[in-house]
């Protein structure tokens, strides 16, 4: 069986007080409301992320949105994997879409950011997705492919099993299109084949991919009863408690 996973990314939202307090009433409501096994995680902004670690329990972690290739050095205002993993956190995204599109971050760029983080026992939410033009010009697959083959598959069997994978068409991030629950499973599949061919069907079998884009609790459940969608990595309906916690309870 494989992990489902829950995960919510605030991006740059919420000042300290105002993320405690969500993060209180999302560890409340999955106390009370959640009976499954799975796993709820939250990624904050750096600022909370030490806070949120200890108070995370049970099946709740907490993910940076973000962290350098480097080990450490003269790179003013960059945050390290080893000091993510010093205060407790457990997960970095890495890859997101905006990360791609304002701040340049390519395949190559991401595939060392995969090597640091991995490297101090954080696991990486590997983001991939294809934009509008993309899907359009009928290259998505393509792109998919470039950016598991560029990002992640030089790793080794044991380290690609730490990665999870979240599927975000650019187009359906922010924008509240959500892509249909067949055209996500018909990616997802892809990606998992993808995986076979390159490890194992043993390896692809055990991985969790995510999907992102628009998710909320109404398109949730179609989208995860879908083969190869292990659960979701969600902006906007993360920063609801009721709203993240109903997305996950889909598994109960
Ligand atoms: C995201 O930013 O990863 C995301 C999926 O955002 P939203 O749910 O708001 O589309």
């Amino acid at each position: 069986m494989r992990q489902k996973i829950v995960a919510g990314n605030w991006k740059m939202n919420l000042d300290y007080a105002e993320g405690l307090a969500l993060f209180n009433e999302v560890s409340d409501l999955i106390k009370t409301d959640i009976t499954g096994v799975q796993q709820a995680i939250v990624c904050s902004p750096f600022i909370h992320l030490q806070s949120l670690a200890a108070l995370a329990k049970g099946n709740i972690a907490v993910g940076a949105q973000n962290a350098h290739q480097n080990e450490s050095g003269a790179y003013t205002g960059e945050i390290s994997a080893k000091m993510i993993a010093s205060v407790g956190a457990a997960y970095v995204i890495l890859g997101h879409s905006e990360r791609r599109q304002y701040f340049g971050e390519t395949n190559g760029l991401l595939a060392k950011k995969t090597d640091t983080v991995l490297k101090h026992n954080l696991k990486p939410i590997f983001c991939i997705g294809e934009t509008l033009q993309e899907r359009e010009a009928n290259t998505h697959f393509d792109v998919i492919k470039s950016q598991l083959v560029e990002g992640i598959f030089h790793l080794s069997a044991d380290d690609f099993a730490k990665v999870v994978i979240a599927y975000e068409p650019v187009w359906a991030i922010g924008t509240g299109v959500t892509a249909t629950a067949d055209q996500a499973q018909e990616i997802h599949a892809f990606i998992r084949k993808e995986i076979a061919a390159k490890y194992s069907q043993a390896v692809a079998d055990g991985i969790t991919i995510l999907y992102g884009g628009s998710c909320n609790p109404k398109n949730a459940p179609e989208l995860f009863a879908k083969e190869d969608i292990d659960g979701g990595l969600i902006g906007g309906a993360s920063l609801k408690a009721r709203d993240f916690v109903d997305i996950l309870k889909v598994f109960n």
